[in-house]
């Protein structure tokens, strides 16, 4: 079982923030914003690459509902999540990033430069 499979069972501890039948959300161990926790689904799913929409409209409300119950709503956040090896997954379950709590950068994402790619 991967590991958000087991904080998903309650088999290890998270700091969940919240949760429903099929998903919970918690913070980050490792935050890079004020705000940083993690959305996933109960049940296991690889990455955005196999999600259904089905899944995705329903994640999209919870979502929704986290940023409001952790306070972002309104003063602004981000959801991310990355995909495979180039987009830096290192959690082989499907989550999404919640980042916000204070003004986020936007800044350089890729190893190559996008000019050279022009
Ligand atoms: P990824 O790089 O796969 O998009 O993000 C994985 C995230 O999971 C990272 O931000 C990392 O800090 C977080 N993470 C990894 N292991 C644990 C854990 O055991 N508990 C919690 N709460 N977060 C974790
Ligand atoms: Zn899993």
């Amino acid at each position: 079982m991967c590991l958000f499979c087991k904080i998903a069972n309650n088999e290890l501890t998270a700091n969940k923030v919240h949760e429903n039948d099929d998903f919970v959300a918690f913070h980050d161990i490792n935050p890079k914003a004020p705000v940083h926790v993690l959305a996933i689904p109960k049940t296991h799913v690889d990455s955005f690459n196999e999600v259904t929409p089905e899944m995705m409209a329903d994640m999209t409300a919870f979502i929704q509902e986290v940023a409001e119950k952790v306070d972002v709503k309104e003063s602004g956040y981000r959801v991310i999540t990355n995909v495979g090896e180039n987009g830096g997954q290192e959690v082989k379950h499907l989550h999404f990033h919640i980042l916000g709590g204070a003004r986020l950068r936007w800044g350089h994402f890729a190893d190559a430069d996008p000019k050279d790619f022009l």
